[in-house]
């Protein structure tokens, strides 16, 4: 039956073809809004496909995605669609409902999820070429019919058109009649000849024969790698969902392990996708591993738009089967997808930082769940998150690898209290004496050093300068952060608040407090003053301001053309220079990481990184970690490389205060120019969350804050969060539908932002 009108009678009951589609900028979380499909657009509407559809009173055409399509009877009046925008659907139905589990999780619209798992270029049909084809319109004899003189080149190109049913390739056509493109156009301007332009696939790259056996390597997996491969392709065969903990210290040979099970998976005619962490060096890493095999799709953020857009569509034919690639990687869509890896999944760049704010590790361990395929984790200091489920879970296994395989041994640590040195010193110490000692010999040894700073900027910290006490939480020890904007000291890892003193808290010194940090900058001009003739090189937020800096610095350093490289966290990163010898941290304290409760977390993880870049090669590394606090867990069992009691101990502390991963967590951030204005919107929504929250039966649940967040303000606004903590996963969805349906989360003047599972409550 016909859907061409717009409008039924009362009571009419009309059979059609109805769509349902998200709108990317229009709705709530889960608004759809039905759609009849004209009867002329039927076969060319289907599901994740992007169409314009009328909303609103007036009707106003929006863009949305195509969620659902069948034969419906309906008795309401069903506004049609209006047309489609691009000529075939660019995500598959696995891949919708992957968007709608995303979308739900994350508490985000369903369209602007969709648009979110299609990259920019594919959907504007880049690296697509505009391909010229022509028809026949009149024949040779209607047009002499007509009285018209055809002359030879041209009635050789209307025979050819009149002998092929479909129209032909221009560029062909005109090569093989010898026709010129002027005669052509006359042609179509007398309307003899029909000019059409369509967009195609350019013709794929030519890869050669590869000589793969150049990039093999000529070693045998060692034990502990066969045993790891053994255990995942276990899982492969079962072909199950299932999570692989590979947990092993760097160098011990992860990056092997991914590769063989990859290639396990390819060659029972699946495909597989890498994930790696998008950091300075990824673009020469991920080039690399792209070596080891056939027919692989390297995605990161060094290619253009139409390299993306070319490599996506092989992708989906099948043609690449292999995908390797940092965030948006895992959207591939890939058509049987057979394994999914995660390098160094506890990386915080797997976090989108706009909504829909996944994770990407979560992303592909739902993506795992909905094929039923496994999934392998890679991590020398897996998140506590993952750590935790592969002791507890039963979908989770944990295979070690404890050895770096080359045995190179650890380089020696030490580490400086800089509470007892700068009372030495009867003043504010920068580089302890180990640290210029060590850092001298190096230079003198024509090699090379990193020191890191561990400054965020805006963690700031009280401290005395006379008696170096710090102000930190009675709860927990660690430093508070002083809001000037409130006068008061927060403490972001169990939100306890005071207001912040002016003087040291210490009642034998008593003196005026300051605020202290050190900076790259400082850092850098007391290496010019102490070491004259240096070579340094700042690596921080100022100093690169576009990618091609880090390629720059990296290139530069490993010329041996800088002697030292002064840098914040970014440094600390996949580096491997053969001639660094010396690493030193300035300042390993829990504020420079992180300003939650993950902040042990990132320092084990820091410290451990650090200690991992000295020494790579026949040079023997030293690490001199400078610390105003010597017995933090997370420095102990750093320097002994014992992430399992590290965790232990961390684990414990997080059970009993509540954070992940015994709990999971919603952010709720809002912000507004006047501060007055984002409290009690803040103060307002904790009101209607909490009431929420009673009015569902969960076993545990509660809301803290709102209280201002650590970046207290960001251009020009202020900004409050505050925290859901619930039991688990399905407790957040059941949560989070509420909150929908009952309208909780409206706010009238402040924006607002949602995360779920945050990796940062800064
Ligand atoms: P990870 O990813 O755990 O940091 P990699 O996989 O990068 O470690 O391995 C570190 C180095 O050891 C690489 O150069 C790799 O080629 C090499 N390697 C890996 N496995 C073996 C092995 N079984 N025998 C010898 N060398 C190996
Ligand atoms: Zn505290």
């Amino acid at each position: 039956m016909s859907t061409g009108h717009l409008w039924i009678e009362e009571g009419q009951r009309v059979e059609g073809v109805v769509a349902d589609v998200a709108p990317v900028l229009y709705g709530g979380r889960d608004r759809t809004y039905s759609y009849s499909v004209p009867a002329m657009l039927e076969s060319a509407v289907s599901v994740g496909q992007r169409v314009r559809v009328p909303i609103g009173r007036r009707g106003r055409c929006v863009t949305g995605f195509v969620v659902s399509l069948d034969r419906r009877v309906w008795d309401s009046t069903l506004r049609p669609l209006d047309s489609t925008i691009d000529p075939h659907s660019f995500l598959t139905p696995k891949l919708v409902a992957l968007g709608r589990e995303i979308a739900r999780h994350y508490h985000c619209s369903l369209g602007r999820t969709l648009k979110a798992l299609t990259p920019e270029a594919v959907r504007q049909g880049r690296g697509m070429v505009k391909v010229r084809y022509a028809r026949g319109v009149r024949g040779v004899d209607q047009l002499e019919a007509a009285g018209e003189r055809i002359s030879t080149q041209r009635r050789a190109l209307l025979d050819v058109l009149s002998r092929e049913n479909e129209p032909v390739r221009v560029d062909g056509l005109l090569q093989s009649t010898g026709t010129s493109p002027s005669v052509l156009r006359a042609m179509a301007k007398a309307n003899w000849v029909e000019i059409e332009t369509r967009l195609e696939e350019p013709a794929a790259p030519h890869n050669g024969e590869d000589d793969l056996s150049q990039a093999e390597p000529d070693f045998e997996p060692n034990d502990e790698q066969r045993a790891a491969l053994e255990a995942i392709g276990v899982a492969i065969d079962a072909k199950r969902f299932g999570v692989t903990l590979l947990y092993g210290v760097s160098g011990s040979g992860k990056t092997e392990v991914y590769i063989r099970a990859m290639r396990r998976v390819v060659e029972a005619g699946q495909q597989a996708i890498l994930l790696v962490p998008e950091i300075v060096l990824t673009t020469q890493l991920v080039t690399r591993l792209a070596l080891r095999f056939h027919d692989v799709a390297v995605q990161h953020s060094g290619l253009t738009e139409s390299q993306r857009s070319v490599i996506w569509r092989q992708v989906k034919s099948g043609e690449k089967t292999v995908v390797i690639g940092t965030r948006s990687a895992v959207f591939a869509p890939c058509p049987n997808l057979g394994l999914i890896c995660v390098d160094e999944e506890q990386e915080t760049s797997f976090k989108n930082l706009a909504a829909p704010r996944f994770h990407v590790r979560d992303v592909a361990i739902m993506r795992a769940q909905q094929l039923g395929i496994p999934v392998v984790l890679g991590s020398a200091t897996p998140s506590l998150e993952t750590w935790y489920r592969s002791e507890r879970r039963r979908d989770y296994q944990r295979v070690e690898l404890s050895r770096r395989v080359r045995d190179l041994p650890m380089p020696r640590v030490d580490v400086v209290d800089m509470d007892s040195e700068c009372a030495e010193a009867k003043g504010p110490v920068v580089l302890s004496r180990l640290m210029e000692q060590l850092l001298g010999e190096t230079l003198q040894r024509n090699e090379q050093a990193v020191l890191l700073v561990n400054r965020r900027g805006f963690a700031n910290r009280l401290v005395c300068p006379t008696c170096r006490t710090r102000l930190t939480c009675p709860n927990c020890n660690v430093g508070l952060v002083a809001h000037s904007a409130t006068g008061q000291s927060l403490c972001h890892y169990c939100r306890t608040r005071i207001d912040t003193p002016t003087v040291c808290s210490n009642v034998s010194c008593g003196a005026k407090l300051v605020q202290f940090g050190v900076g790259t900058q400082r850092v850098e001009s007391i290496l010019a003053a102490r070491f004259p003739g240096v070579r340094v090189r700042r690596v921080d937020s100022d100093t690169m301001t576009h990618r091609s800096h880090y390629r720059e610095v990296i290139e530069e350093f490993s010329a041996r053309k800088i002697d030292v490289l002064v840098g914040t966290q970014m440094i600390a990163k996949g580096l491997d220079f053969p001639f660094v010898s010396f690493v030193g941290m300035v300042e390993a304290d829990l504020s420079g990481v992180s300003s939650d409760f993950r902040a042990h977390e990132r320092l084990f993880q820091l410290v451990t990184q650090v200690a991992g870049r000295a020494g790579r090669a026949d040079v023997a590394g030293r690490v001199v970690v400078q610390t105003t606090d010597p017995t933090l867990p997370a420095m102990r069992f750093a320097l002994k490389h014992d992430f399992p009691a590290f965790a232990a101990n961390e684990l414990a502390v997080r059970e009993r205060i509540g954070w992940p991963p015994f709990r999971r967590l919603m952010r709720v951030v809002l912000s507004h120019q006047r501060e007055e204005v984002v409290r009690r919107e803040a103060e307002a929504l904790a009101e209607r969350v909490g009431e929420s929250i009673g009015a569902l039966s969960l076993s545990y649940a509660d809301v803290l804050g709102p209280s201002p967040c650590a970046l207290s303000r960001i251009r020009g606004k202020y900004r409050y969060d505050l925290l859901v903590r619930v039991l688990n996963a399905s407790d957040l969805r059941t949560l989070s539908d509420r909150l929908e349906a009952s309208g909780s989360l409206r706010v009238k003047k402040a924006s607002m932002m949602i995360d779920v599972d945050p990796v940062s409550l800064s």
